[in-house]
């Protein structure tokens, strides 16, 4: 009889397959979440399922693709341009994403990317079945692209434990009714026994969708569904500490940082770190960086608002125009307030190594998140992880899921310009005594609960809820 074998499911394996000049090149994710399954798909008999982040031109391309990739213990789901186009562009960014981050408006509901979606999510079941799982082994799906997948493979498994993890928040029932195919994508995660989100919000957000619009029984967080139990719980996020800790306390990070903070001349140096969305409240940080400038002429060239807004989903309309509009943002601050030696915001539009992301960490006086909405931001954390003296300021949005955890960053309403700016000179002004006591706590947090912990939590409670379901048979 074999061991037990574990399967991970997301829509991207954590390595990516590019071609480039003919070759295919095999570059690993540096991730939060693939560092944090890294210990578990890479043992022998365990394997990652996922889409490899390109479409094989031949046979030949797809055959070379498969073997190296199993050589890791990762599997591909193959996609079509037009799978892509529906299933991950069409039905996951344009209407999943934007309901999920509470943006109606956003939402573009178009049934052949459904359809696209129910294909593409069948696809992946098809894969998970040509591994041959047993009833003994183990699957845990990830993210929103793939709900419908723990029901599909609980048609062909009926007692294999099943866990689904949403990284990005779950919205109030009303929100979620707005999706006409809402029963169905419920349906389809209760397949799982275990159903996780980030926050308690997000679960219990959950478990209304599911008593409201199914009528299911509940008692206290267990859904009764076909006479199985199966629980929504919380299991919020953790990040690889240990690498952003040690990475901060290299010389040649410190090197780094010492160089971008004598580049900016030493000024206040404040840290916004986002990818392109409009989730990320970019717009609004920046109007209330302008406030700051505004009703504090003093702090005018004493500080310096650092902005990376790395490229995304630039295909969809909402995100060329958001891209456009950070554009004249910045555009205006440091043509009305910038002078020959001083520009206030220094923005770049691109993505960075790990290293360099490590050194601006290691720089920034003030990290500033003010995300209208986030699952649980991530940024903050290993902002948190990088300040390995103790010093240093976050400011985070309480809508982001991380506001839960780091109780004493300084905590804002994303939507209050003022708020934001009153925030931004109490960092500006905090004294290192107290930066100290906030920022060891918040390390302190970030250190204990960290990617390792999660997943091993996770898979404690899986196997836990698989004993109580066999003691109720
Ligand atoms: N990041 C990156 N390259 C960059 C900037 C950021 O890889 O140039 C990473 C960053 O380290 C973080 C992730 O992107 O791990 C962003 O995660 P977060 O949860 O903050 O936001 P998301 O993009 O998932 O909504």
């Amino acid at each position: 009889m074999r061991n037990k074998k574990t399967i991970i499911i997301s829509n991207r394996l954590p390595v990516r397959v590019e071609r480039r000049d003919g070759d295919l090149h095999f570059i690993p994710s540096e991730g939060g979440l693939a560092t944090g399954l890294g210990s578990i798909y890479q043992q022998e008999g365990n394997i990652w399922v996922g889409w490899p982040g390109f479409v094989p031109e031949s046979e030949q391309e797809e055959r070379l693709t498969r073997e190296k990739l199993a050589e890791l213990n990762l599997v591909p789901v193959f996609l079509t341009e037009e799978e892509l186009q529906g299933y991950y562009e069409g039905f996951s960014n344009e209407v999943l994403w934007p309901i999920f981050h509470y943006r109606l408006s956003y939402a573009v509901y178009n049934t052949e990317n459904w359809h696209v979606y129910q294909q593409v999510n069948k696809k992946f079941a098809e894969v998970i079945n040509r591994q041959d799982p047993d009833e003994k082994d183990e699957v845990w799906i990830h993210d929103y692209q793939l709900m419908l997948l723990p029901q599909l493979v609980r048609e062909d498994h009926p007692t294999i434990a099943i866990g689904y993890f949403q990284h990005i928040p779950f919205p109030p029932d009303e929100v979620f009714r707005c999706i006409p195919w809402r029963d169905e994508l419920i349906k389809g995660l209760l397949g799982a026994d275990l159903i996780a989100f980030h926050t308690y919000n997000d679960t219990q957000h959950f478990l209304n969708a599911c008593t409201h619009l199914l009528g299911l029984p509940i008692q206290n967080n267990c859904l009764l569904v076909d006479g199985r139990s199966v629980y929504a719980e919380v299991y919020p996020m953790g990040i690889d500490f240990d690498k952003f800790s040690d990475l901060a306390k290299s010389t040649s990070i410190q090197q780094r940082a010492q160089e971008i903070k004598q580049y900016y001349r030493n000024r206040k140096f404040i840290l916004c770190i986002d990818r392109l969305d409009y989730s990320k409240g970019i717009i609004e940080r920046l109007q209330a960086y302008e406030s700051l400038l505004q009703e504090h002429p003093e702090l005018r060239e004493q500080v310096v608002l650092y902005q990376l807004v790395v490229p995304s989903r630039d295909t969809v309309p909402q995100y060329r125009l958001l891209r456009d509009e950070i554009d004249r943002a910045v555009g205006h601050i440091n043509s009305v307030y910038g002078v020959n030696e001083w520009q206030p915001i220094a923005y770049y539009y691109n993505s960075y190594p790990l290293e360099e992301l490590s050194a601006l960490y290691v720089a920034a006086d003030i990290c500033l998140v003010t995300s209208i909405r986030d699952g649980m931001n991530l940024v903050c954390k290993e902002y948190v992880a990088s300040k390995v003296e103790s010093n240093g300021v976050l400011v985070l949005s309480e809508l982001a899921g991380a506001s839960k955890e780091l109780l004493e960053a300084i905590q804002v309403n994303p939507n209050s310009i003022d708020q934001i700016r009153q925030a931004l000179k109490q960092a500006i002004e905090m004294p290192e005594h107290e930066q100290q006591r906030r920022m060891q706590d918040s390390i302190e947090i970030v250190r204990k609960f960290n990617v390792r912990h999660w997943v091993k939590i996770f898979f404690n409670r899986l196997h836990e809820i698989k004993t109580l379901q066999k003691q109720e048979m």
